[in-house]
């Protein structure tokens, strides 16, 4: 039975790390929440997806009519040091090299 647990528990940490990836959550944010789903899933898998939702409501409303600005929801990676970023910065967050060309 404790095998079960152990189970659920990693892919639960997994389903989490992997959905706030592709959320776009930092990584230190993205492990916290796996390690946390890992030890404790009935009370983090809840809270996660309470606050996830709230924050897909949060996201969605300005985005509708505004298809270029979709990107400043995405992980983009760097061409330059191949890091992931988040949204549309000026310069790269781990390498900062000017991204913008215009
Ligand atoms: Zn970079």
């Amino acid at each position: 039975m404790h095998i079960l647990w152990l189970v659920m528990g990693i892919l639960g940490a997994l389903w989490i790390f992997w959905d706030t990836r592709k959320q776009g959550y930092p990584w230190e944010s993205s492990v916290r929440w796996a390690v946390g789903t890992f030890f404790v899933p009935a009370a983090v898998i809840p809270f996660y997806l309470f606050q996830s939702n709230v924050r897909s409501k949060y996201n969605n409303q300005p985005k509708r009519g505004k298809p270029q600005d979709v990107t400043s929801d995405m992980q983009v990676r760097c061409v330059h040091c191949g890091e992931f970023y988040q949204g549309n910065p000026e310069r790269c967050p781990h390498c900062k090299t000017v991204l913008k060309d215009e």
